[in-house]
This record gives C-alpha cells, sequence and structure tokens, in this order.
C-alpha cells in the first residue's frame, strides 16, 4: 500500500499572515513529503508494507515508526486548519475542556506553555483517555499518545521547521498565530468519535 501526500482542504497561501506560503511549501510540500516518501521506502518486503498509518504508529519502531508517526502526526496538524479559523469550541468539546482544565482560556495558556516549554523537536497533544478525560501531552520528536493508548484529538508541531521562515526563533508568537487558525468544527468532530 502507497502512501500518499494527503490533498489540503486550502490554499498553500490561505493561512496568511499566521503561517506563510513560504513554510507551507516546505513544511508540506518538502518535509511531509519527505516522510512519505521514506516510509514508502522503508515498508517494503515488511510485515508494514499493507499496514495502516495508525497500526504503524502503534506497532512499528525506528526507521518505519519515526517515519509514519510524522506522516501521521503531519497530516493530523494541517487538517485541523482553516483560513480564518480559530475562535473557541463548543458543545461536547466546551465542557470537556472546562472540565478537564476549568476554562478554555485556562487550556489554551497550559497548552501554549506545554509547547513553549517543550526542548528540542516534538509535538503537543490534546488527547482522550480512555474515560474520555482530556489530558495536554508533551511529545519529543516523532512521538505520538496513540501509542500510550490515548486517542489524539489535537496537535501542535514544535520542530522549529514548522516556524522558524515566519517567526524565527520566536516559537510562543507561533503558537500565538496558530490558535487563529485551528477548525474547532473539525476538533469538535474527532472528539465525538473518541
Ligand atoms: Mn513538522
Amino acid at each position: 500500500m502507497e502512501h500518499k501526500l494527503p490533498t489540503l482542504s486550502y490554499e498553500l497561501s490561505a493561512l496568511e499572515p499566521y503561517i506563510s506560503k513560504n513554510t507551507l511549501e516546505f513544511h508540506y510540500g518538502k518535509h511531509h513529503q519527505a516522510y512519505i516518501t521514506n516510509l514508502n521506502n522503508l515498508i517494503k518486503g515488511t510485515a508494514f508494507e499493507d499496514a495502516s498509518l495508525e497500526d504503524i504508529v502503534k506497532h512499528a519502531e525506528g526507521g518505519i515508526f519515526n517515519n509514519g508517526a510524522q506522516v501521521y502526526n503531519h497530516t493530523f496538524y494541517f487538517e485541523a486548519f482553516k483560513p480564518k479559523g480559530g475562535g473557541e469550541p463548543k458543545g461536547k468539546l466546551l465542557a470537556a475542556i472546562n472540565s478537564s482544565f476549568n476554562s478554555f482560556d485556562n487550556f489554551k495558556a497550559e497548552f501554549s506553555k506545554a509547547g513553549a516549554t517543550l526542548f528540542g523537536s516534538g509535538w503537543v497533544w490534546l488527547a482522550a483517555d480512555s474515560a474520555g478525560k482530556l489530558n495536554i501531552i508533551q511529545k519529543k520528536n516523532a512521538e505520538n499518545p496513540l501509542r500510550d493508548g490515548y486517542v489524539p484529538i489535537l496537535t501542535m508541531d514544535v520542530w522549529e521547521h514548522a516556524y522558524y521562515l515566519d517567526t524565527q526563533n520566536a516559537r510562543p508568537k507561533y503558537i500565538e498565530n496558530f490558535w487563529q487558525l485551528i477548525d474547532w468544527d473539525l476538533i469538535e468532530t474527532r472528539f465525538e468519535k473518541s
């Protein structure tokens, strides 16, 4: 089974001024594509040749895990953006956020802090545990909370390649911009399916 670069629901310039076309040309067009190309090469002739991406994330090791998880993580990340996104979630997701973090503003502050303080390359996740409770989880490199039995709801890439062309060393500025793009309707759908 060949993995393919997913089509985005928006133009590469549509997330400006928060994420530039230049960043997406590299981050989606080159980094994401490279993980897919590497994954397709690595799985040939292995037990993961016909595995779903989710199974690769849950069970693979080494290069197949690193590239497979980076494919999953980037697809999950890019899918959550829309032009004129942002604002706040509603309904059951908002209720779960309020229950776990007291308020949406407090959730945003805690998630942002987790992104700003993650040392080196990695991802910050909002993920549901088996009881449906929401957790903020810092993960290094390609790591993904699916592997620990959580259901991912939202992720933020804090590898330098996600922001260096736009905000250089200022990761907190990138994090502020991230919130302006979130498609909360889609995140609510993910939560309801969890
Ligand atoms: Mn990335």
